[in-house]
């Protein structure tokens, strides 16, 4: 075993562990970005592209492909050839290397994928962890190896590079996204000395090089066969197969030798005479652990966890084995759901195992048979809490548990949900808790990711730094999770009891219950403009309460001025990572602030010394400003929280969709979630963010009428129409319009508007605007100006800008800027990025077809902020009409929108086959005008539509017209537009007649 007193610690994350490894056992490495395993693939590249050399002393070549598909064949062909490769995915990623994952294996060929396990796209998409992509590549032929720490998802990237060479068994090796690629711990280096030459025998390498491809040794490999023999060939490989455990326990016992970290291919911990045992791989198994010695010491229960390490080949023997012999029930957990099946994969393995066992007269059980049972836990990253693990052991104390139970959500439907106490907890006092709310690109995150680090390298403590974010651009919460302790921290779960709390975001104060997870006696730290006396006042009543009933010392300082007066604009996050420092005490505040200083001059001494000192400024004024709010004889006397949605909202979209918008989603039972994923659209309108803190001003005298503004706008928030003068009688106070200049709209109003609860103050439309004023060349048409001044106008204002008609559509031309932009966009306030480049042309295409187009949106930036729930930004016009919009996947985009041509134009061609069938008995004169419209304009679309109407009234059964084979729908041409595909176009077509006719006549 090596000097543990050698032994140096890095504070990082399994991505960044992982990846490390890898690289040094690789000499090609093929990439393709898919989150969360995109990390490793920017890793290994940043490191080649600095030279850093492998274990064999050359830089490996890192080859960034067109798709995981590409990746997966790279890494095939340079193994093929002698090359030790590997690459890094997840989730459908996965998927799309299978293909080529079956032929590595059925060659024989050693190699390592290391997968960040994600959820794969079923009724939507989740960018979240669990096991449903790696379940999916289990008949692959590859070993799979699972960690449930940063540590072991790095230790077990080199054993499986060592397995793989003595195995010829290609290896998986596995943890979960996010909770564990994502988390940031302080890690055991794993050395080069580790590594190299002691975990790999030459005679494998050299039989792996043996094996290359060569025309001085040409043999032919991946022939086609026959049924003659290719039953037998795929039975020759059994013996690798039995092989392999044994090889990676001798691995991980090397390992152990080499670092002190000892692992088998399963691990049993807890009681040894336990008779519940929980069964689980990954993450959970950390929280089990957790639980099951809070349960030994609190209540003396006779409970144990067994973690699964390998998963393929399955180590049944060893796994009956390790099972403690007094055990009478066991639980087994799987992060996945296999629809239809007898049980999810590892349950029915277990089974299996036991059942063999049982054959053999091999169970070793005192009591005979356990009885066992499964169960789903955290899909897409849900919380597994040591609350629900309490509340799976207490379903095994049960004289019948439940079988292929859930827990962690309400399955009011089938009822498959356990209960569980949602209070018990095992958090531990001597571990500091804290949590910080910001917004994305606030720079919240990445200032606790120094604090983390500055914590991890100089003190003794091991750290966990946890960061949830949706997968909204920007714009969105942030809540940052980090815990500091003397002992490894197991717990791999959100903070329930924080003893810190800081609100770096003044305008979220209303949107969560920030003290919620506050423990008795935690310090609250606030930025907010209000002085240190006059912030209570400002505070919400809920918070109020909480601070006096639990409390509370309460902190405030304005970041923001601090950062103004120290000429850091808008960037506070070394400002409240000091007054961290300052007050959560973990290290004293002095040495802290020595750290953040070095830290400030290494990461932006590119950027320069006045960058540099402007930072150090910044810190230095912090804590001059930072005030304890002395809560002494306080009453509660703030005001209530506001709802989440506009009360205007339909019930779905307030009691569903509001609860996910104020961070209450996980209490969404099944029965209110769409069955096949399916949700209304325009809904982003009901969910007001506030984020500007500038708004654009209009100042009607200078505006041009351009149009330029309400087209560059990335969230359709500031938008023009025109309208007869007589609406004008019930325009609010304060609402201003001008005369119409376009020679179509002659003698009606002009107006621009903004929308000042969705504006995002990104000033593109202000910048753009041409219109300056002659004397002062600095006022515009459009200004920038503090929100407050004037908000609640504005928001009058655009409530009467709703109120106006949308304009009509036959009055408006399409082939200018300045005269479509009234057109209402049918896609608006997206979650997209606050200047977004994309948005805009999006935005224009809805305005252009949207009442008529179908959209096959590729995943990435655009299925995100066109399709992340809570709210989503594709919208509908008064009639109800807009765009349809759906997502296949990343990689069939193309394919995907050619499907809805294909199928369109199919129907069309059905409908018109129809209508001729049906002429005689609906007028050949009707037919004739609905097959003579050459739907070239709106004109010509609204004279469709009206003869859709008229058709409709027809009687189809009077008629004698035959039901058409299913829905048909709007047809419109087919337009691919790079990373999505549409459908629009200028034609309402016939099968739009027969599409609506259909269901009325039918009855
Ligand atoms: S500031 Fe940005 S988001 Fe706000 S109205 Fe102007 S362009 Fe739109
Ligand atoms: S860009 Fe300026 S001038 Fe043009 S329509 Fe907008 S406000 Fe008026």
């Amino acid at each position: 075993m090596s000097d543990q007193t050698t032994v140096t610690y890095s504070t990082i994350d399994a991505n960044e562990a992982v990846a490390s490894v890898a690289y040094r056992f690789s000499e090609v490495i093929a990439i393709y970005p898919i989150t969360p395993s995109s990390p490793m693939g920017e890793s290994a590249e940043s490191w080649a592209a600095v030279n850093r050399k492998n274990l064999w002393g050359t830089v490996p070549s890192v080859v960034e492909m067109q798709s995981e598909g590409g990746a997966a064949g790279t890494v095939h062909g340079a193994l093929q050839t002698g090359a030790l490769a590997t690459t890094f995915t997840a989730s459908q990623g996965l998927l799309l290397m299978i293909p080529n994952m079956f032929k590595i294996a059925g060659e024989l060929t050693p190699a390592v994928f290391h997968v960040a396990a994600r959820s794969l796209a079923y009724q939507a998409l989740s960018i979240f962890g669990d096991h449903s992509d790696v379940m999916s590549a289990r008949s692959c032929g590859w070993a799979m190896l699972c960690g449930s720490s940063t540590q072991e998802a790095a230790d077990f990237a080199a054993i499986s590079h060592a397995a793989t060479l003595e195995s010829r068994i290609p290896f998986i090796n596995f943890f979960d996204g996010f909770r564990t690629s994502h988390e940031i711990g302080k890690i055991a280096d794993i050395t080069d000395d580790t590594l190299n030459g002691m975990m790999i025998k030459q005679e494998w390498l050299d039989s792996f090089r043996e094996r290359a491809l060569t025309p001085d040794a040409p043999v032919l490999r991946g022939t086609a066969q026959n049924p003659d023999v290719y039953f037998q060939g795929r039975e020759t490989v059994n013996r690798f197969y039995e092989a392999t455990p044994a090889i990676v326990q001798n691995a991980m016992d090397k390992f152990a030798e080499l670092t002190g970290r000892s692992y088998h291919l399963v691990d049993y911990t807890g009681a040894p005479d336990a008779e519940r045992v929980i069964i689980l791989m990954g993450s959970g198994a950390e929280a089990v652990e957790e639980t099951v010695e809070a349960m030994m010491t609190r209540e003396n229960a006779k409970v144990g966890v067994l973690k699964v390490r390998l998963f393929r080949p399955f180590p049944a023997a060893e796994l009956v084995k390790a099972l403690p012999a007094t055990v009478r029930k066991i639980a087994v957990l799987d992060r996945t759901k296999e629809p239809g099946s007898q049980g999810e994969p590892l349950h029915q393995d277990i089974i299996q195992a036991l059942f063999d066992a049982q054959a053999n007269g091999t169970l070793p059980f005192t009591n005979g048979m356990p009885k066992v049972v499964g169960g789903r836990y955290g899909l897409s990253s849900k919380e597994f809490t040591p609350a629900m693990v309490k509340g799976v052991y207490d379903n095994l104390a049960l004289d019948t548990p439940k079988n292929h139970f859930t827990i962690g959500i309400n399955d009011d439907v089938l009822g498959t949900s356990l209960p569980y106490d949602e209070d018990y907890s095992t958090e531990a006092d001597d571990v500091t808790r804290a949590m910080f709310f910001g917004l994305g690109s606030d720079g919240t995150v990445g200032a606790n990711k120094d604090a983390i680090k500055i914590i991890g390298q100089h003190t003794n403590l091991y750290v966990q730094g946890y960061f949830v974010y949706d997968s909204k651009k920007s714009g969105s919460s942030t809540i940052s999770h980090l815990r500091f302790g003397p002992r490894p921290i197991k717990s791999t779960y959100l903070i329930t009891k924080a003893n810190f709390l800081a609100l770096h975001q003044p305008s979220l104060l209303d949107l969560f219950d920030f003290l919620k997870n506050a423990a008795n006696g935690a310090t609250f730290l606030m930025n907010s403009p209000h002085p240190a006396d006059k912030l209570w006042d400002t505070l919400p009543a809920r918070m109020q309460q909480q601070i006096l009933d639990k409390n509370i010392k309460l902190y405030t300082i304005d970041a923001f001025a601090v950062a103004r007066k120290t000429g850091m604009g808008g960037r506070i996050n070394m400002i409240m990572q000091t007054c961290f420092f300052k007050l959560a005490s973990v290290i004293p505040a002095d040495e802290a602030i020595g750290y953040i200083k070095k830290a400030i001059a290494k990461t932006y001494a590119k950027k320069g010394q006045e960058v540099v000192d402007k930072n150090i400024a910044a810190v230095d004024a912090t804590l001059e400003n930072l005030h304890q709010v002395d809560t002494t004889g306080k009453t509660v006397n703030g005001h209530a929280i506001p709802p989440a949605m506009s009360p205007d909202a339909p019930d779905y979209v307030q009691n569903v969709l509001g609860k996910m918008m104020c961070g209450e989603g996980d209490s969404i039972p099944v029965s209110q979630m769409p069955v096949d994923g399916t949700f209304p659209n325009g809904t982003s309108q009901y969910e007001k963010r506030n984020l500007a803190l500038d708004l654009p001003e209009w100042d009607p005298t200078l505006c041009i009428q351009c149009g330029k503004c309400t087209a560059v706008c990335p969230h359709a928030v500031i938008r023009s129409k025109f309208f007869s003068p007589d609406a004008l009688a019930n325009a609010p106070e304060g609402f201003e319009c001008l005369d119409a200049k376009h020679p179509d709209w002659k003698g009606e109003k002009f107006v621009i508007q903004i929308s000042p609860n969705d504006c995002t103050g990104c000033t593109l439309c202000a910048d753009v605007c041409p219109a300056k004023s002659k004397t002062d060349p600095t006022h515009k048409a459009l200004t920038m100006v503090p929100a407050g001044k004037i908000h609640d106008k504005e928001e009058a204002n655009w409530n009467f800008f709703l109120s106006l008609p949308d304009v009509d559509r036959t009055k408006v031309r399409t082939d200018n800027i300045r005269s479509m932009q009234v057109l209402r966009p049918l896609f608006e306030f997206s979650g997209a990025c606050a200047g977004c480049g994309e948005t805009p042309y999006v935005k224009m295409l809805s305005q252009l077809f949207g009442n008529r187009l179908v959209v096959a949106n590729a995943t990435g930036c655009s299925s995100i902020y066109g399709g992340n729930l809570p709210t989503t930004p594709w919208s509908h016009d008064s009639e109800g009409r807009g765009p349809a919009w759906a997502n296949s996947l990343f990689e069939d985009n193309a394919e995907f929108g050619l499907g809805f041509r294909v199928s369109l134009d199919k129907q069309m061609e059905h409908a018109i086959e129809l209508l001729h069938e049906a002429a005689g008995a609906v007028g050949q004169e009707l037919v004739d005008r609905i097959l003579a419209n050459p739907q070239k304009d709106e004109a010509d679309i609204a004279q469709q539509r009206e003869n859709i109407e008229e058709l409709k009234k027809k009687n189809r059964r009077q008629a004698g017209i035959r039901a058409p084979p299913g829905p048909l729908r709007i047809n419109l041409s087919a337009r691919a537009c790079g990373f999505w595909a549409a459908t629009a176009g200028p034609t309402t077509s016939a099968t739009a007649a027969w599409t609506t006719f259909w269901p009325a006549a039918g009855t």
